[in-house]
C-alpha cells in the first residue's frame, strides 16, 4: 500500500468522534450501548470517545436510575446545555430571527427583530448585534462553533454570494464574505437558501424524519423548494437546485421576475392569490393574505374561488414533482400549507389527474412539523456541518 493512502490512528479517532457527535446531535440522549450498536464500534472505544467529549465539555454522562435489577445499566450520554452552540439566523423580508442552538437541535435563546426591506449592510450589523446579545444570555462556558444564515434567494454555495434575492432586492451581494469579516475570520459562516434549509430541517427533525426521498415546497410571497435524494440534500452544480417556483407552467402566463413567463410562483405566490381574489396590489401584505384565507375557509367568494384556483395549480405542480422525483413525501409549507389544508380534496384530485399512477401512490402530502421555524432550524443544521466535518 503506498504510504500516502495509510490512514493515521488520529484521523480514525477524529472520524469516530465526529460520528459519536452526529449520533447525539441527530437522536438526542443515547446510551453507550446504543452508540456501540449504531456505530459498530466496540464498547471500550465508545467509552474512550465519550470520555474525550466529556472532558471537552461537549456532553454529560449519567447513570439512569431505577434499573438496578437488570444488572449494570448503560451510561446515558447527553448534550451539555452549556456546551458548543451555533448561531442560526433567518433573514426574511419583514424580520430577522436569530437563535443560539445547541447539539440536539435545542433552541437555547432566540431573538426577533422587525425590519422593513433590509439592505445587506443593515442585516450584517443586526446579525453581529444578535450574536453578542445571544452570547450574553448563554452560559460563560458555551462556545460558538459556527454560523448558519437562511436567505430567501439564489445562493452561490461555495462562498455565500447572494446572486439574487428578489424580495429583499439584493443582487450579487457578497453576503457570506461580509458577514465573515464582521464576525471574525476564525468563525465558520455558511449561507443557505431558505427553502433548501427548510427541506434539510424537515428531513432531519420534522415531518420527513427517517425518509430517504423528500421534496419540500414552500410558498408565501415567493415559492421555493428543496429536494432530498437518497437521504442527501440535492444542491446541484452551483448550489442553485430546487427552484420549484420557476418551473414553467404556461409560456403565455404572467411575467416572472426571473425573466420567464408563467412560472409556478406566478400561480402559487401570494400575489397570485390576492390577484385572483380581486384584492388591489397596493393592499398586499400578510393581513390581506390572512383575510383571503379566512374568507375562503368560510366559503365566501371571491376568496374561496381564488384559493380553489391556487389549489388546482398547486396540484399540477405537485404532480410534476411526483413524476420527476418519485418522493416518499412532499412537505408543503407556509401559505401553501394553508391552501392544502383548506382545499386538500381539490389538490389531491389534480395530482390524481396529472401524476403518473405508479409514482403518485408512493407520495404522502404533508405539512411541516417545525412550522415557521423550518428554515431557522435548517440554518443551525448547516452551521453544525462545520463541526462534524472536523
Ligand atoms: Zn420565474
Amino acid at each position: 500500500m503506498p504510504r500516502s493512502t495509510v490512514v493515521r490512528p488520529e484521523e480514525i479517532r477524529r472520524h469516530n468522534l465526529s460520528q459519536v457527535l452526529q449520533q447525539i446531535h441527530r437522536r438526542g440522549e443515547l446510551t453507550r450501548a446504543e452508540l456501540t450498536t449504531s456505530l459498530g464500534l466496540n464498547r471500550s472505544t465508545i467509552g474512550d470517545l465519550v470520555g474525550d467529549l466529556v472532558r471537552q465539555g461537549v456532553v454529560d454522562e449519567h447513570v439512569p436510575g431505577g434499573g438496578e435489577k437488570a444488572g449494570r445499566p448503560s451510561h446515558v450520554v447527553a448534550p451539555r446545555p452549556d456546551g458548543p452552540y451555533v448561531l442560526a439566523v433567518e433573514v426574511e423580508v419583514e424580520r430577522i430571527v436569530s437563535a443560539a442552538v445547541g447539539l440536539g437541535g435545542r433552541v437555547h435563546v432566540r431573538h426577533e427583530t422587525v425590519v422593513a426591506e433590509p439592505g445587506p449592510a443593515a442585516v450584517v450589523t443586526q446579525i453581529a448585534r444578535d450574536a453578542r446579545r445571544l452570547a450574553a444570555r448563554m452560559p460563560a462556558s458555551a462556545t460558538l462553533v459556527g454560523v448558519g444564515v437562511s436567505v430567501p434567494g439564489t445562493i452561490q454555495r461555495a462562498d455565500g454570494l447572494v446572486v439574487h434575492a428578489p424580495n429583499l432586492r439584493w443582487r450579487n451581494v457578497p453576503f457570506g464574505a461580509r458577514l465573515r469579516t464582521r464576525l471574525g475570520a476564525d468563525l465558520d459562516v455558511r449561507i443557505g437558501n431558505n427553502a433548501n434549509l427548510g427541506a434539510l430541517a424537515e428531513h432531519q427533525r420534522g415531518a420527513a424524519r427517517a425518509m430517504r426521498d423528500v421534496v419540500y415546497i414552500v410558498g408565501s410571497v415567493g415559492v421555493g423548494g428543496g429536494v432530498i435524494v437518497d437521504g442527501a440534500e440535492m444542491y446541484g452544480a452551483g448550489g442553485y437546485a430546487g427552484e420549484i417556483g420557476h418551473i414553467m407552467l404556461n409560456p403565455d402566463g404572467p411575467e416572472c421576475h426571473c425573466g420567464s413567463n408563467g412560472c409556478v410562483e406566478t400561480y402559487l405566490g401570494e400575489h397570485a392569490l390576492l390577484r385572483e381574489a380581486g384584492v388591489a396590489d397596493d393592499a398586499f401584505g400578510p393581513a390581506a393574505v390572512a383575510g383571503v384565507l379566512a374568507d375562503a375557509e368560510r366559503g365566501v367568494p371571491p376568496a374561496a374561488d381564488a384559493v380553489a384556483t391556487v389549489a388546482t395549480s398547486l396540484g399540477r405542480t405537485l404532480a410534476i414533482l411526483i413524476n420527476v422525483f418519485n418522493p416518499e413525501a412532499i412537505v408543503v409549507g407556509d401559505t401553501l400549507a394553508e391552501i392544502l389544508r383548506i382545499e386538500r380534496p381539490r389538490v389531491e384530485r389534480e395530482v390524481e389527474r396529472r401524476a403518473m399512477a405508479a409514482a403518485r401512490g408512493c407520495t404522502a402530502l404533508l405539512t411541516p412539523d417545525l412550522g415557521r421555524d423550518s428554515s431557522l432550524i435548517g440554518a443551525s443544521e448547516l452551521a453544525f456541518q462545520a463541526l462534524f466535518a472536523t
